[in-house]
């Protein structure tokens, strides 16, 4: 019998988390489907992964929270971010990872001599991309449009600003993690603050996907190198397949799940 595995979303008809996962289950020889599993309540997610029999899976917005609370185990840096994206059933208890994070962290390999990092947004990615930052060692500064969400940040000795009192400061690379641009024409944060910032920086990076967003355009005409989040969202799913069947994704398995994430 094939094995189950599933991205839980709400709504999830827009992932290619199920084109990008089967084409590589194809590639490796491994009898398994993965498919999309619309959530209404994220209390019953432990419940309905095992229902299914899911041998694996992916969470996404809005249940990574949720998930972590409702795991048996969580290993590695999910534990610190309290969020994780990716169960894996072990002998019927549930092991939850984040790979937000470390995907995040090889999305922005390429990025070199960063030091000092700007995160804009608080929400679960942010959270996800600073901690990671943060582990590896570098100076992370996070700034949200309203104060509510800073104190997990505080929490960490992270330094935060809302955006009523902000400083402006050097950055090497300045990251939106927030759902400005996203199906809309808004930038993160008031051109005014954000421009200087962005000519001082020498890399911008948005975890929105597929879209040259205003802050990417923004990033780009005051000299940024620039990248979208395509790498982050391929990474956090190369680091969950990997999990899915416990062997390292090549480069050439990773060149599948690219191209299944370039189909419609
Ligand atoms: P959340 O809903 O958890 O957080 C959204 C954040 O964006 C909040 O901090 C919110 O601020 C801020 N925000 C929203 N609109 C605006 C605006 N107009 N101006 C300034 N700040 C704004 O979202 P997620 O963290 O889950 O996702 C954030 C982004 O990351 C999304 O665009 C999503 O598409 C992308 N993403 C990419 C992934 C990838 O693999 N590439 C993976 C996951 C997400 P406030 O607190 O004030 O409301």
């Amino acid at each position: 019998m094939s094995k189950k595995f599933a991205i839980f979303g709400n709504p999830v008809s827009h992932s290619k988390s199920p084109n990008m996962h089967n084409d590589a289950f194809r590639f490796i020889g491994c009898d398994a489907v993965y498919k999309k599993h619309l959530l209404n309540d994220g209390e019953s997610i432990a419940k309905e992964f095992l229902k299914h029999g899911y041998s694996g899976a992916n969470i996404t917005v809005p249940f990574k929270e949720i998930a972590f609370k409702k795991a048996d185990e969580v290993r590695g840096i999910g534990l610190k971010i309290k969020a994780v994206n990716t169960y894996i059933n072990e002998d019927g208890k549930i092991i939850a990872y984040n790979t937000d994070a470390p995907g995040f962290l090889k999305a922005i390999q390429d990025f070199k001599d960063v030091k000092n990092v700007l995160i804009l947004g608080a929400g679960g990615t942010a959270k996800a991309a600073s901690i990671a930052l943060y582990e590896v060692g570098k100076s992370v500064y996070v700034l949200n449009r309203s104060k509510e969400k800073l104190s997990f940040f505080e929490a960490w000795d992270i330094k935060c600003y809302s955006h009523d009192d902000f400083e402006i400061s050097d950055f090497d690379l300045v990251v939106n993690a927030t759902s400005a641009g996203l199906d809309n024409d808004d930038l993160p944060f008031i051109k005014e603050n954000l421009e200087p910032v962005l000519k001082n920086a020498k890399y911008a990076y948005d975890c929105i996907y597929g879209k040259m967003t205003p802050f990417l355009k923004l990033a780009q005409k005051n000299g940024c190198e620039i990248k979208d989040g395509t790498d982050m969202l391929l990474y956090q799913g190369v680091l969950a397949f990997e999990l899915f069947v416990g062997k390292r994704a090549d480069e050439e398995l990773i060149g599948i799940m690219r191209r299944a994430l370039e189909k419609v």
